[in-house]
Parts: structure tokens; sequence; C-alpha cells
């Protein structure tokens, strides 16, 4: 059975939540606008991840390498699901601008991943808070909101 979507992340435990994605957005945006990206970085107030889901967004199809220890943790039938393969190298498969594991709660606006126990080593390597999470809040805060978006919220 597949894993449920956990209550939690998509690549951290829980920590203390500052608020949803639109307000996550938006008060990025206005520090954006008025200093570097290295004071942006630095300024980042880091929301609870189930209220941001960035890191799981991209439009690379190489966002996030499936390795074979990957492959094992996940078993066949989620590999069949939710990877592909480019190039002859398998990743994540990211259909709508993320990872198509993301599960996506447009109600609430909350982001989680569906297969968060077996998610792999790159999504478990991202900590919450850590430089490398910062850099994709700057990069690419905005997308969970376009998704809300579309469907409507
Ligand atoms: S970018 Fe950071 S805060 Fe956002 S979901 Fe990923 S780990 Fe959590
Ligand atoms: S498997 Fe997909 S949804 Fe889960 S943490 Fe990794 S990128 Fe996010």
């Amino acid at each position: 059975m597949e894993p449920q979507a956990p209550i939690g992340s998509p690549r951290a435990p829980p920590g203390r939540g500052l608020g949803n994605a639109q307000g996550t957005a938006q008060s990025l945006e206005v520090r954006l606008k008025s200093r570097s990206h290295r004071q942006a970085l630095a300024s980042v107030v880091i929301p609870e991840c189930r209220d941001c889901g960035v890191c799981c967004f991209s439009l690379r199809p190489e966002h996030v390498r499936v390795w074979e220890i990957d492959r094992e943790r996940m078993g066949e039938q989620l590999v069949e699901r939710y990877t592909q393969l480019v190039d002859g190298i398998r990743y994540m498969r990211m259909t709508r601008g993320c990872c198509d594991a993301l599960v996506v709660d447009p109600v609430h606006r909350r982001f989680a991943c569906g297969i968060y126990e077996v998610r792999p080593d790159t999504c478990r390597g991202l900590q919450r808070g850590s430089s490398g999470c910062r850099d994709e809040i700057v990069q690419k805060h905005d997308r969970p909101v376009a998704l809300l978006g579309k469907l409507g919220r």
C-alpha cells in the first residue's frame, strides 16, 4: 500500500510555523526588492515545510536523482509511478512544475511528500533552515503559490 501523506513536511520534520505559502512568498518578495541576493538569503524567514514545499518544485526533469538505494527503498510500484528515465538516468518525475509525489492540499494551502518514509536520499539531505533550503526559497518562492493559483486557490 502506498504510504500516506505525512503530517509533516516535504523534506524535513515540522518546525515552527510562520504562516502559509502566500504569506511566505509575499514577505520574501518585499525583501528581495530591497536587498541583494546574499542579504535576502540571510533574511529569509523559514516557514514550516508544510506551508512551503518549494524544494519539491523545479522545471528541470533532473531535479531529484533516484539512486539504486532509493529504488530499493521505494519499491518497484512507487518507482514506476513516480520516477522516470532521462537519458538513461532515473529521476523523480516532474509534471506540474513539481515532483509528482508532492501532495498539494489546495484547501488548506499545504504541501506534503506522498512518499515521505521512502523519499530519495537527495530529499533527505536537504535540511530545513540550511543554506540550500534558503537558496531554494529565494529562487523559487513564488512557484507553490502559482500552482495553488492554477488550482483555484
Ligand atoms: S525549502 Fe526548506 S522550508 Fe521549504 S519545504 Fe524545503 S526544506 Fe522545508
Ligand atoms: S520525493 Fe518529491 S515530494 Fe517527496 S520530498 Fe522529494 S521532491 Fe519532495
